[in-house]
């Protein structure tokens, strides 16, 4: 990657006519993954004196600032209440911690990394994403949105919901990137499923919420067939990280496992 200049913006109004001024001026969060890049950049901009670096807790949700490190998401004491703590988890498997004090909250949702250790378990809360221009819409719906728009992220809202969760990152190594990550949820009696790294991006295990969640008992029969569902309806690929088959078998045995330790952890 190759930077020409850099501008510290002062106001969000500034970046953004900024990042507007020339096709090959972007966003800077961390700048770790830009770095593994080829890109060339006119202007580098950073977000970082725009009051974007908090975490902050109202009556119902967490909103969290863009310029967020992953290692303070981590630490963050009140966010671990929220569905046994699978986004402090998620994000503790990603590397080190040298890493995670770096890499930024912005970065990592507007990157949409197929394999994410954030996004999993975000989709499988209540999650939302504004940004600049585009507004507050669903992280799932940012998710879908193909056209990459010259916005700014500017935070993320988590509703303050005490659901129980389960978060899995299956890697090879220790610091490696997942083969596959699964998160589960349960939230009034209500299952949410998210596969991510399939390879492709997270995503909702549609049918296989749909059957769970219309069963008046969660039986171990009905968590076998809610698992058999889910890999049945998503697609998962091949790369140099694991075959298609590998990473069913796996996310059938995870996707169970969350079920069960969702279902059993309620009594
Ligand atoms: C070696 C390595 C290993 C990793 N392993 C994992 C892993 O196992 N699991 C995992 O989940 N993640 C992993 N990551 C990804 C990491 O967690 C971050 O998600 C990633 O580095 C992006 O964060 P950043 O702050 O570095 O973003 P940057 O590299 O600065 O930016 C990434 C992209 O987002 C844009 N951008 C940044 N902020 C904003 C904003 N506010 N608004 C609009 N656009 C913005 C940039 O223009 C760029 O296109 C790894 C990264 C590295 C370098």
């Amino acid at each position: 990657m190759e930077i020409f200049n850099y501008f510290k913006a002062q106001t969000i109004e500034e970046a953004y006519k900024k990042l507007n001024e020339n096709p090959s001026n972007l966003i800077i969060g961390g700048g770790a993954w830009l770095r593994l890049s080829s890109k060339v950049v006119e202007t580098a901009i950073d977000l970082i004196q725009i009051g974007l670096s908090q975490i902050v807790e109202t009556e119902s949700s967490f909103e969290i600032g863009a310029s967020v490190t992953l290692r303070e998401v981590e630490k963050n004491e009140s966010l671990a209440n929220l569905y046994s703590s699978i986004v402090n988890n998620g994000v503790h498997g990603i590397m080190g911690v040298a890493l995670r004090n770096l890499v930024t909250v912005g970065g990592s949702i507007f990157g949409k990394y197929s394999f994410s250790d954030l996004i999993t378990p975000l989709l499988a809360m209540n999650t939302e994403v504004e940004m600049y221009k585009g507004g507050r819409m669903p992280l799932e719906d940012f998710l879908k949105l193909r056209t990459r728009e010259k916005d700014i992220l500017l935070k993320i809202i988590i509703q303050k919901e005490e659901g129980l969760g389960y978060y899995y990152k299956m890697k090879k190594t220790g610091l490696d990137f997942a083969v596959i990550n699964v998160a589960v949820t349960k939230l009034n009696s209500k299952f949410k499923i998210v596969v991510g790294a399939r390879p492709s991006l997270a995503t909702f295990a549609v049918k296989a919420m749909e059957y769970v969640n219309n069963q008046s008992k969660i039986t171990p029969e009905v968590i076998e067939e809610t698992a058999k569902i889910a890999v049945e309806e998503l697609k998962f690929g091949t790369n140099s990280k694991a075959s298609e088959e590998y990473r069913t078998e796996l996310a059938q045995v995870y996707i169970r496992r969350g079920l069960k330790e969702v279902t059993n952890n309620e009594n």
